[in-house]
């Protein structure tokens, strides 16, 4: 946009130019309106530039431009008043500019500046209107039109302001829609953990990263022992509440590089990072299933324990994640087959 108004004053020197040339302005005040409003928009593409405006609060550019382009009209109206058209449709235009952010407020304001600016710019020059405005009265009249004109702009530009607020706020649900869609997509509602979709994204990632950098990582799946036990003896509503009381105990002692989801019922895995060999992996696993263990599960399970069964396999490179899965799983096969409360390594 500043650019742009480097081109518009080009042309206004350049119409400006046109009347000197039929003798209508005299050359010295087309060479000084050009200068002047040419230098004044160098400044500012200058200051867009150089990035100065970044350091000033976000109108502030604005106001200056608004303030800088009224004062040289206002200038040259009272300066070359047979130019009063030219130099009213200038104001009409840079009026314009304050519709890329005023509020209805300052759009009410800056209209009554406007009309107190012009009328003492055309007061000031009424010796040299006559051509313009021949009486008082006439120029009165010219002076309520302009004014007018300018308050029909500031409606329409507050109409705008209120169109661009309502932009924003639908931004700002958007964003607030997309960031609860992105956490619905990838975490479990019930638990607020990783939810399967998430982890397995997690584990392509991981597989990828292993391949590369030759770090292998291990996996493992926990199944909560007679789950359906819970929930025939305490109700359902107690087995959600072992579910996220697991969960929040899980994160506690998660290490920062691990990654715990639930997979599916009473099922979680946790994916390990860089955890060779398997026994590092393992330490892991067993602090979780300690934990489950030693918890005080009474408040919601009066006389009751909960205890998990894991099997935990490390990635070969050679195997898909499928497969890799299916091995943890089979390690967790075992570990219910062997009595529960316990994990198993996969060979
Ligand atoms: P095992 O030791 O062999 O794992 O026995 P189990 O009873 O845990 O095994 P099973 O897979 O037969 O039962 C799992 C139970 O988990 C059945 C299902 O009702 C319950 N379950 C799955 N998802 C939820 C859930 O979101 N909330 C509750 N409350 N229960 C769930
Ligand atoms: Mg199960
Ligand atoms: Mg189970």
């Amino acid at each position: 946009m500043t650019s742009l108004t480097v081109v518009n004053t080009l042309l206004q020197a350049l119409i400006l130019g046109l009347y000197a040339w039929s003798g209508a302005v005299s050359w010295p005040v087309m060479v000084a309106f050009s200068a002047v409003s040419l230098g004044s928009s160098l400044i500012f593409t200058l200051a867009v530039a150089l990035h100065w405006n970044l350091r000033v609060p976000d109108a502030w550019l604005l106001y200056a431009q608004l303030g800088a382009n009224v004062l040289i009209s206002l200038a040259f109206l009272s300066i070359a008043p047979q130019l009063a058209v030219v130099f009213l449709a200038s104001l009409l235009v840079t009026f314009n500019f304050a519709m890329m952010s005023f509020t209805p407020r300052q759009f009410f304001w800056s209209w009554v500046a406007f009309g107190v600016c012009t009328a003492v710019a055309l007061w000031l020059g009424r010796a040299r209107f006559a051509s313009v405005a021949p009486s008082d009265f006439n120029m009165a009249v010219l002076w309520l039109f302009f004014v007018l004109a300018v308050r029909r702009l500031a409606t329409i530009g507050s109409q705008f302001s209120k169109l661009r607020a309502q932009l924003s706020e639908k931004n700002l649900q958007l964003t607030q829609s997309l960031e609860r869609i992105n956490e619905l997509a990838t975490h479990d509602e019930l638990t607020g953990a990783f939810n399967r979709r998430r982890f397995m994204q997690m584990l392509v990632e991981e597989r990828e990263r292993a391949h590369r950098t030759r770090q292998v990582f291990s996996v493992a799946i926990f199944d909560l022992d007679h789950f359906k036990t819970v929930n025939d003896r305490f109700g359902h509503a107690a087995g959600d509440a072992v579910l996220k009381a697991f969960c929040a105990l899980v994160q506690a002692s998660l290490r920062s590089t691990d990654r715990f989801a639930r997979y599916g019922g009473e099922e979680f895995v946790m994916l390990m990072p860089s955890t060779t060999p398997a026994e590092a992996a393992a330490v892991a696993v067993e602090r979780i299933r300690a934990a489950a263990e030693g918890k005080d599960w009474s408040a919601i399970l009066p006389g009751h324990a909960v205890t998990l069964s894991a099997g935990v396999a490390t990635f070969r490179s050679d195997e898909s994640i499928e497969e890799l899965l299916a091995r943890a799983d089979a390690a967790l096969y075992a570990a219910k087959h062997n009595g529960r409360n316990r994990f198993e390594l996969a060979p």
